[in-house]
């Protein structure tokens, strides 16, 4: 007699080696004896936390600094359009960067750019009235 096996994912065998279907997106991962459940790798990878690249490190720099004339970063360095000076490092004061402008235009949520479009077909129906008040009134030509 077979002994019953608790199965909570899809696995089978093939040799030795226990591959189990993937919780997240089916694809089959190895695996050991005891495992009941599996993520593969793709979908653990996708799971955990963006991270900068591999020596990425934050330069405090502009963007587009490297299209400066002249670039001095906090600790001296001087660069002519994105080329280290070495000599002139140390003889000029670092470039103060201005911080990025603040976005004057904040995100429409979906009701607000209704409610503007509304506004407008509601002007433009005014004018358009005026417009032809005026034509009745014969005013049209003093507007
Ligand atoms: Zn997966």
């Amino acid at each position: 007699m077979a002994r019953k096996k608790k199965i909570e994912y899809y696995s089978y065998t093939e040799g030795n080696v226990r591959y189990m279907s993937c919780m997240n997106c089916g694809r089959y991962e190895k695996v050991g004896e005891s495992a009941t459940s599996v993520k593969c790798s793709r979908c653990v990878n996708f799971s955990v936390p963006f991270e900068q690249p591999k020596g990425y490190k934050p330069t405090g720099r502009p963007a587009g600094w490297h299209w400066m004339k002249e670039f001095v970063d906090k600790d001296g360095n001087v660069f002519h359009l994105g080329k280290e000076q070495p000599k002139l490092k140390g003889t000029l004061k670092p470039t103060k960067v201005k911080p990025p402008k603040k976005r004057k235009v904040k995100r429409r949520t979906r009701d607000e750019v209704l409610v503007a479009h509304y506004k407008k077909k509601k002007s433009d129906l005014k004018k358009a009235v005026k417009k032809q008040k005026d034509f009745i009134n014969h005013n049209i030509d003093k507007g």
